[in-house]
């Protein structure tokens, strides 16, 4: 299998006192485990990233990102130049501490010849909890500095889209900047400040049980449009454009331990510890039945031989997310896809025996 435009997700804390009601990983915040990177760690790290099969290294957390600036920055600083970082943060830390932040960023990747999108949250959940808000500020520096490697960019969730346009216009105009929404497709709008434009990425939302009379996108609705703009079959990994190869999802958490994103069940190596490379994961995709199925066939179909009764129907509607599934699926019988990837194999291998 080919792959190639891989994408390193570093999460480099679990510590989070925002308190999001609709937060993926509450259940984490009481772990409280904070990447530290030891001298092993760099190595690992920084043979991944320079790697030149990477196409994106995102910095994140299940926790808020902004809690370890020190592993952030110790990451930027192993790059060997052409790295493409990205930071996702809800940007909550007051404005004249953020701003020094971003100027110590800009001066790192300046000199190692790299660039780092900041991503901020920008949903109606994250807002309201966030005292010193970090949209408007973050553009009047960019325009201001007249930035080159560092750009800015914003998330929301599909049921907020007009909350997300309005409350990025209303606090530009705060700050005297006319800017305007324009609509690309399902998943992505751009916000038009002058000549300059910055992207606002719309996801479906885990586990959406508690809202209650609010229309929100489906499993099928968001792998529908993933597929119309990758123009290829959903799959795990790191979907890529057509033509395109995919490449891995590589995911390290704060305690070091390395998963492919969403197959949690399946530890694959902690930097701490073992010795990694691009060709040690690779090599794990092409020879695990169960991973190389979750990374080859798409995932509708792979949902449609699964729904074999109505609690897995069911476990498939409430975690909405392609991953999120995957990881219930994984909790309700770890041993169910592997029984009906072996079962089909052994049909196919029958009738061709037959023929
Ligand atoms: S900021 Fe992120 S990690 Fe913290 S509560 Fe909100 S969604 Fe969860």
């Amino acid at each position: 299998m080919e792959l190639d435009n891989h994408l390193i997700y570093i999460d480099i804390t679990q510590i989070c006192g925002i308190g999001c009601k609709f937060c993926m990983y509450s259940d984490k915040h009481a772990i409280k485990d904070h990447l530290v990177l030891t001298e092993k760690a760099k190595i690992n790290i920084s043979k991944l990233i320079n790697n030149k099969e990477v196409k994106r290294v995102s910095i994140s957390g299940e926790g808020e990102p902004l809690n370890n600036i020190k592993a952030f920055k110790e990451i930027l600083l192993l790059s060997k130049g052409g790295v493409r970082f990205e930071f996702i943060t809800s940007g909550y830390i007051a404005h004249p501490e953020l701003i020094t932040l971003y100027d110590d960023i800009n001066k790192i990747i300046i000199k190692n010849g790299d660039t780092c999108n900041i991503r901020l949250s920008t949903d109606s959940y994250h807002i309201p909890k966030i005292k010193n808000k970090p949209h408007a500020v973050s553009i009047k520096y960019f325009l201001e500095n007249n930035l080159k490697n560092m750009t800015f960019s914003f998330r929301s969730i599909d049921i907020d889209k007009e909350f997300t346009r309005n409350y990025l216009i209303e606090e530009l105009n705060k700050i005297g900047l006319d800017a305007k929404v324009q609509i690309n497709d399902i998943l992505e709008d751009v916000l038009l400040v002058g000549d300059k434009s910055f992207s606002i990425d719309y996801k479906n939302l885990v586990k959406p049980t508690f809202l209650e009379n609010i229309k929100y996108m489906t499993l099928k609705e968001y792998i529908q449009s993933k597929e119309e703009k990758q123009n290829r079959p959903f799959t795990l990994g790191n979907m890529n454009k057509f033509p395109l190869p995919n490449g891995m999802d590589i995911t390290i958490k704060p305690n070091g331990n390395v998963y492919f994103y969403g197959i949690d069940s399946h530890l694959l190596a902690n930097i701490n510890i073992d010795i990694l490379s691009i060709d040690f994961f690779k090599k794990i995709i092409n020879t695990n039945i169960l991973i190389k199925t979750l990374h080859t066939v798409p995932f509708l179909n792979l949902m449609d031989r699964i729904s074999i009764n109505k609690e897995i129907v069911a476990l498939i509607e409430n975690a909405n997310n392609p991953y999120w599934v995957i990881k219930e699926i994984l909790k309700y019988d770890k041993n169910l896809l592997n029984k009906i990837i072996i079962s089909e194999k052994k049909i196919n291998i029958d009738m061709a025996m037959n023929d």
